[in-house]
Protein backbone atom coordinates (compact mmCIF):
# COMPACT_ATOMS: atom_id res chain seq x y z
CA UNK A 1 0.00 0.00 0.00
CA UNK A 2 1.52 3.62 -0.73
CA UNK A 3 -0.03 6.45 0.62
CA UNK A 4 -0.67 9.51 -1.56
CA UNK A 5 0.69 11.86 -0.41
CA UNK A 6 -1.06 14.96 -1.11
CA UNK A 7 1.41 17.51 0.85
CA UNK A 8 4.16 15.98 -0.96
CA UNK A 9 2.68 16.41 -4.52
CA UNK A 10 1.03 19.50 -3.63
CA UNK A 11 4.78 21.27 -2.60
CA UNK A 12 6.16 19.95 -5.74
CA UNK A 13 3.93 21.92 -7.70
CA UNK A 14 4.15 24.79 -5.83
CA UNK A 15 7.74 24.62 -5.84
CA UNK A 16 7.63 24.49 -9.56
CA UNK A 17 5.31 27.65 -10.02
CA UNK A 18 7.67 29.54 -7.41
CA UNK A 19 10.27 29.28 -9.96
CA UNK A 20 7.86 30.22 -13.05
CA UNK A 21 6.53 33.03 -10.91
CA UNK A 22 10.39 34.24 -10.61
CA UNK A 23 10.83 34.10 -14.26
CA UNK A 24 7.96 36.27 -14.63
CA UNK A 25 8.80 38.70 -12.57
CA UNK A 26 12.78 38.72 -14.35
CA UNK A 27 11.21 39.10 -17.38
CA UNK A 28 9.27 42.48 -16.04
CA UNK A 29 6.20 40.87 -16.31
CA UNK A 30 2.72 40.94 -14.24
CA UNK A 31 2.88 38.26 -11.44
CA UNK A 32 -0.38 36.28 -10.48
CA UNK A 33 -3.10 38.13 -8.38
CA UNK A 34 -5.53 36.15 -6.76
CA UNK A 35 -8.60 37.91 -5.06
CA UNK A 36 -10.62 35.86 -2.22
CA UNK A 37 -13.51 37.05 -1.19
CA UNK A 38 -14.88 35.61 2.24
CA UNK A 39 -18.81 36.47 3.52
CA UNK A 40 -19.10 35.94 7.42
CA UNK A 41 -17.03 33.72 9.56
CA UNK A 42 -17.39 30.57 9.22
CA UNK A 43 -14.66 28.61 11.10
CA UNK A 44 -13.78 26.07 8.22
CA UNK A 45 -13.83 29.19 5.59
CA UNK A 46 -11.53 31.20 7.62
CA UNK A 47 -9.23 27.91 7.62
CA UNK A 48 -9.44 27.50 4.09
CA UNK A 49 -8.98 31.21 3.00
CA UNK A 50 -5.95 31.84 5.33
CA UNK A 51 -4.53 28.29 3.66
CA UNK A 52 -5.13 29.68 -0.10
CA UNK A 53 -3.73 33.08 0.97
CA UNK A 54 -0.96 31.65 2.77
CA UNK A 55 0.06 29.58 -0.57
CA UNK A 56 -0.12 32.54 -2.93
CA UNK A 57 2.23 34.43 -0.68
CA UNK A 58 4.65 31.38 -0.66
CA UNK A 59 4.79 30.94 -4.45
CA UNK A 60 4.98 34.90 -4.90
CA UNK A 61 2.05 35.72 -6.11
CA UNK A 62 -0.07 38.92 -5.27
CA UNK A 63 -3.63 38.28 -3.59
CA UNK A 64 -6.14 39.77 -1.65
CA UNK A 65 -8.41 39.11 0.82
CA UNK A 66 -12.00 41.28 1.07
CA UNK A 67 -13.58 40.07 3.91
CA UNK A 68 -17.82 40.96 4.17
CA UNK A 69 -19.68 41.10 6.82
CA UNK A 70 -22.52 38.43 7.25
CA UNK A 71 -25.21 40.38 6.47
CA UNK A 72 -23.45 41.65 3.63
CA UNK A 73 -26.56 42.08 0.74
CA UNK A 74 -26.38 40.47 -2.32
CA UNK A 75 -26.11 43.09 -4.52
CA UNK A 76 -23.08 44.45 -2.17
CA UNK A 77 -22.01 41.34 -2.75
CA UNK A 78 -22.46 41.19 -6.85
CA UNK A 79 -21.20 44.79 -6.58
CA UNK A 80 -17.88 43.80 -4.87
CA UNK A 81 -17.42 40.71 -7.48
CA UNK A 82 -17.95 43.64 -10.95
CA UNK A 83 -15.12 45.61 -9.48
CA UNK A 84 -12.85 42.95 -9.42
CA UNK A 85 -13.81 41.51 -12.82
CA UNK A 86 -13.39 45.42 -14.18
CA UNK A 87 -9.93 45.34 -12.35
CA UNK A 88 -6.71 44.66 -14.76
CA UNK A 89 -4.62 43.25 -12.09
CA UNK A 90 -6.50 40.39 -11.04
CA UNK A 91 -6.18 37.19 -12.41
CA UNK A 92 -8.56 35.06 -10.51
CA UNK A 93 -11.68 35.50 -7.97
CA UNK A 94 -12.41 33.26 -5.80
CA UNK A 95 -15.58 33.64 -3.58
CA UNK A 96 -15.58 30.92 -0.55
CA UNK A 97 -18.12 28.87 -0.41
CA UNK A 98 -20.69 28.00 1.40
CA UNK A 99 -22.28 31.54 1.82
CA UNK A 100 -25.40 33.17 3.74
CA UNK A 101 -28.76 31.86 3.40
CA UNK A 102 -29.99 35.05 2.10
CA UNK A 103 -27.35 35.16 -0.89
CA UNK A 104 -27.60 32.96 -4.06
CA UNK A 105 -24.90 30.86 -4.87
CA UNK A 106 -25.69 30.94 -8.34
CA UNK A 107 -26.17 34.15 -9.01
CA UNK A 108 -22.47 34.56 -7.43
CA UNK A 109 -20.86 31.84 -9.37
CA UNK A 110 -22.38 33.50 -12.43
CA UNK A 111 -21.39 37.23 -11.64
CA UNK A 112 -17.76 35.98 -11.90
CA UNK A 113 -15.49 36.80 -15.09
CA UNK A 114 -14.80 33.21 -16.84
CA UNK A 115 -11.65 34.66 -17.68
CA UNK A 116 -11.34 34.82 -13.81
CA UNK A 117 -13.02 31.81 -12.34
CA UNK A 118 -10.21 29.98 -11.03
CA UNK A 119 -12.28 28.09 -9.05
CA UNK A 120 -13.94 26.84 -11.74
CA UNK A 121 -17.56 27.09 -10.88
CA UNK A 122 -19.10 29.05 -13.88
CA UNK A 123 -21.29 27.26 -16.61
CA UNK A 124 -19.16 28.34 -18.99
CA UNK A 125 -15.40 26.55 -17.25
CA UNK A 126 -18.24 23.65 -16.93
CA UNK A 127 -19.27 23.62 -20.10
CA UNK A 128 -15.91 23.45 -21.37
CA UNK A 129 -14.47 20.88 -18.97
CA UNK A 130 -17.51 19.21 -20.33
CA UNK A 131 -16.31 19.47 -23.37
CA UNK A 132 -13.05 18.67 -22.91
CA UNK A 133 -12.30 22.15 -23.88
CA UNK A 134 -8.98 23.88 -21.78
CA UNK A 135 -11.04 25.89 -19.61
CA UNK A 136 -10.22 26.62 -15.59
CA UNK A 137 -11.03 22.93 -13.85
CA UNK A 138 -12.29 22.83 -10.74
CA UNK A 139 -9.92 23.03 -7.62
CA UNK A 140 -10.75 20.02 -6.16
CA UNK A 141 -11.74 17.11 -9.02
CA UNK A 142 -8.42 18.68 -10.70
CA UNK A 143 -5.97 18.41 -7.58
CA UNK A 144 -7.21 14.88 -7.49
CA UNK A 145 -5.92 14.64 -11.65
CA UNK A 146 -2.40 16.29 -10.48
CA UNK A 147 -2.33 13.65 -7.35
CA UNK A 148 -3.26 10.61 -9.64
CA UNK A 149 -0.39 12.06 -12.30
CA UNK A 150 2.12 13.08 -10.15
CA UNK A 151 1.92 9.07 -8.68
CA UNK A 152 1.81 7.80 -11.80
CA UNK A 153 -1.40 5.76 -10.87
CA UNK A 154 -2.95 3.45 -13.72
CA UNK A 155 -6.38 5.10 -14.38
CA UNK A 156 -7.12 3.88 -18.01
CA UNK A 157 -9.81 1.20 -18.01
CA UNK A 158 -10.63 0.94 -14.62
CA UNK A 159 -13.69 1.21 -12.86
CA UNK A 160 -13.94 3.97 -10.89
CA UNK A 161 -17.25 4.54 -8.50
CA UNK A 162 -17.72 8.04 -7.43
CA UNK A 163 -19.80 8.44 -3.99
CA UNK A 164 -21.31 12.16 -4.45
CA UNK A 165 -22.58 14.17 -7.19
CA UNK A 166 -22.28 18.05 -6.31
CA UNK A 167 -21.28 20.47 -8.75
CA UNK A 168 -17.94 20.96 -7.04
CA UNK A 169 -16.76 17.81 -5.94
CA UNK A 170 -18.73 14.41 -7.70
CA UNK A 171 -19.73 15.60 -11.01
CA UNK A 172 -17.22 17.18 -12.21
CA UNK A 173 -14.87 14.30 -10.87
CA UNK A 174 -16.69 11.94 -13.13
CA UNK A 175 -16.57 14.28 -15.67
CA UNK A 176 -12.65 14.26 -15.25
CA UNK A 177 -12.35 10.72 -14.80
CA UNK A 178 -14.22 9.24 -17.80
CA UNK A 179 -12.30 11.86 -20.01
CA UNK A 180 -9.84 10.69 -22.97
CA UNK A 181 -7.10 11.77 -21.47
CA UNK A 182 -4.25 10.38 -18.72
CA UNK A 183 -5.75 10.35 -15.82
CA UNK A 184 -8.48 9.39 -17.01
CA UNK A 185 -10.46 6.83 -19.65
CA UNK A 186 -11.63 5.14 -16.93
CA UNK A 187 -15.38 3.77 -17.03
CA UNK A 188 -17.26 5.92 -14.62
CA UNK A 189 -19.97 5.06 -11.94
CA UNK A 190 -21.64 7.62 -10.00
CA UNK A 191 -22.94 6.89 -6.76
CA UNK A 192 -25.77 9.27 -4.47
CA UNK A 193 -27.92 9.48 -1.52
CA UNK A 194 -30.43 7.56 -3.85
CA UNK A 195 -28.19 4.83 -5.20
CA UNK A 196 -29.47 1.23 -4.31
CA UNK A 197 -26.96 -1.15 -3.27
CA UNK A 198 -24.13 1.59 -2.85
CA UNK A 199 -21.47 -1.32 -1.66
CA UNK A 200 -22.09 -3.51 -4.46
CA UNK A 201 -20.84 -0.89 -6.85
CA UNK A 202 -18.01 0.09 -4.56
CA UNK A 203 -16.74 -3.76 -4.38
CA UNK A 204 -16.55 -3.44 -8.27
CA UNK A 205 -13.88 -0.28 -8.29
CA UNK A 206 -10.67 -0.30 -8.96
CA UNK A 207 -11.02 3.32 -7.81
CA UNK A 208 -13.14 4.66 -5.00
CA UNK A 209 -13.03 8.35 -4.85
CA UNK A 210 -15.51 9.29 -1.68
CA UNK A 211 -16.56 12.74 -1.90
CA UNK A 212 -20.17 12.52 0.35
CA UNK A 213 -19.15 14.14 3.41
CA UNK A 214 -20.32 11.67 6.10
CA UNK A 215 -16.99 10.28 8.61
CA UNK A 216 -16.04 6.71 8.41
CA UNK A 217 -18.45 6.19 5.42
CA UNK A 218 -16.67 3.73 3.57
CA UNK A 219 -15.56 0.61 5.35
CA UNK A 220 -13.15 -2.27 4.73
CA UNK A 221 -15.87 -4.53 3.64
CA UNK A 222 -16.63 -1.79 0.51
CA UNK A 223 -13.50 -2.21 -0.73
CA UNK A 224 -11.56 -4.77 -3.07
CA UNK A 225 -8.39 -5.92 -2.71
CA UNK A 226 -5.99 -3.11 -4.71
CA UNK A 227 -8.10 -0.32 -5.18
CA UNK A 228 -7.16 2.90 -5.03
CA UNK A 229 -9.03 5.32 -2.28
CA UNK A 230 -9.44 8.87 -2.94
CA UNK A 231 -10.73 10.32 0.52
CA UNK A 232 -12.11 13.72 -0.39
CA UNK A 233 -14.71 14.16 2.77
CA UNK A 234 -13.62 16.58 5.83
CA UNK A 235 -15.60 16.70 8.62
CA UNK A 236 -15.03 18.56 11.82
CA UNK A 237 -15.82 15.93 14.59
CA UNK A 238 -15.33 17.23 18.15
CA UNK A 239 -11.93 15.54 19.96
CA UNK A 240 -11.71 17.43 23.35
CA UNK A 241 -8.68 15.96 23.87
CA UNK A 242 -7.89 18.98 20.49
CA UNK A 243 -6.55 22.48 21.80
CA UNK A 244 -9.13 23.34 18.70
CA UNK A 245 -12.12 20.86 20.38
CA UNK A 246 -11.87 19.21 17.17
CA UNK A 247 -10.64 17.12 14.48
CA UNK A 248 -10.93 16.64 11.17
CA UNK A 249 -12.55 12.96 9.62
CA UNK A 250 -12.44 11.75 5.93
CA UNK A 251 -15.34 9.20 4.46
CA UNK A 252 -13.22 6.36 4.65
CA UNK A 253 -12.23 4.34 7.64
CA UNK A 254 -8.94 5.01 6.90
CA UNK A 255 -7.27 2.40 9.64
CA UNK A 256 -9.30 -0.63 8.36
CA UNK A 257 -9.08 0.46 4.17
CA UNK A 258 -5.65 1.55 4.19
CA UNK A 259 -4.34 -2.32 4.35
CA UNK A 260 -6.56 -3.58 1.12
CA UNK A 261 -5.00 -0.83 -0.93
CA UNK A 262 -3.31 0.07 -3.85
CA UNK A 263 -3.00 3.60 -3.10
CA UNK A 264 -4.76 6.00 -0.27
CA UNK A 265 -5.11 9.40 0.42
CA UNK A 266 -4.96 10.04 3.98
CA UNK A 267 -7.14 12.73 5.77
CA UNK A 268 -5.62 15.51 6.12
CA UNK A 269 -2.68 15.76 3.91
CA UNK A 270 -4.43 14.07 0.91
CA UNK A 271 -6.46 16.16 -1.37
CA UNK A 272 -6.89 19.35 0.65
CA UNK A 273 -3.44 20.60 0.15
CA UNK A 274 -4.16 19.14 -3.53
CA UNK A 275 -7.10 21.21 -3.59
CA UNK A 276 -5.22 24.61 -3.03
CA UNK A 277 -1.94 23.52 -5.44
CA UNK A 278 -4.64 23.45 -7.93
CA UNK A 279 -6.45 27.02 -7.62
CA UNK A 280 -3.06 28.40 -7.52
CA UNK A 281 -2.24 26.83 -11.02
CA UNK A 282 -5.18 27.63 -12.37
CA UNK A 283 -4.41 31.45 -10.96
CA UNK A 284 -1.15 31.46 -12.42
CA UNK A 285 -2.35 30.22 -16.33
CA UNK A 286 -5.17 32.78 -16.10
CA UNK A 287 -2.51 35.01 -15.32
CA UNK A 288 -0.07 33.76 -18.31
CA UNK A 289 -3.00 34.11 -20.56
CA UNK A 290 -3.25 37.71 -20.24
CA UNK A 291 0.67 38.14 -19.62
P1 LIG B 1 -22.31 17.94 -0.79
O1 LIG B 1 -22.57 19.10 -1.69
O2 LIG B 1 -23.01 17.86 0.51
O3 LIG B 1 -22.61 16.62 -1.61
C1 LIG B 1 -22.56 15.37 -0.99
C2 LIG B 1 -22.93 14.31 -1.99
O4 LIG B 1 -22.86 13.06 -1.33
C3 LIG B 1 -24.35 14.46 -2.54
O5 LIG B 1 -24.34 14.19 -3.92
C4 LIG B 1 -25.14 13.41 -1.77
O6 LIG B 1 -26.17 12.80 -2.52
C5 LIG B 1 -24.08 12.35 -1.51
N1 LIG B 1 -24.41 11.60 -0.32
C6 LIG B 1 -24.69 12.06 0.92
N2 LIG B 1 -24.95 11.04 1.75
C7 LIG B 1 -24.84 9.92 1.03
C8 LIG B 1 -25.00 8.54 1.32
N3 LIG B 1 -25.32 8.12 2.55
N4 LIG B 1 -24.80 7.65 0.33
C9 LIG B 1 -24.47 8.06 -0.91
N5 LIG B 1 -24.30 9.35 -1.26
C10 LIG B 1 -24.49 10.25 -0.29
O7 LIG B 1 -20.75 17.83 -0.43
P2 LIG B 1 -19.45 18.28 -1.28
O8 LIG B 1 -19.36 19.75 -1.28
O9 LIG B 1 -19.37 17.53 -2.54
O10 LIG B 1 -18.31 17.75 -0.29
C11 LIG B 1 -18.22 16.39 0.07
C12 LIG B 1 -17.14 16.25 1.15
O11 LIG B 1 -15.90 16.68 0.62
C13 LIG B 1 -17.37 17.12 2.38
O12 LIG B 1 -16.88 16.44 3.51
C14 LIG B 1 -16.52 18.35 2.12
O13 LIG B 1 -16.10 18.98 3.30
C15 LIG B 1 -15.34 17.70 1.41
N6 LIG B 1 -14.60 18.60 0.53
C16 LIG B 1 -13.26 18.54 0.64
C17 LIG B 1 -12.48 19.32 -0.19
C18 LIG B 1 -11.01 19.23 -0.08
O14 LIG B 1 -10.31 20.10 -0.57
N7 LIG B 1 -10.46 18.17 0.50
C19 LIG B 1 -13.07 20.17 -1.11
C20 LIG B 1 -14.47 20.19 -1.21
C21 LIG B 1 -15.21 19.39 -0.39
P3 LIG B 1 -27.50 13.60 -3.03
O15 LIG B 1 -27.02 14.39 -4.20
O16 LIG B 1 -28.42 12.52 -3.37
O17 LIG B 1 -27.91 14.45 -1.87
Amino acid sequence: MQILDGKKASQAIRDELKIEVAQLAIEGKKVPHLAAILVGNNGASETYVAAKVKACEEVGFKSTLIRMEADTTENRLLEQIEDLNNDPDVDGILVQLPLPKHISDEKVINAIDPDKDVDGFHPVSVGKMVLGTPTFLPATPHGIMLLLKYYKVETKGKHAVVIGRSNIVGRPMSVLLSGNGNPGNCTVTICHSNTKDLKEFCLQADIIVAALGRPEFVTADMVKEGAVVIDVGITRVEDDTRKSGFRLKGDVQYDTVAPKCSYITPVPGGVGPMTIAALMKNTFNSCKMKN
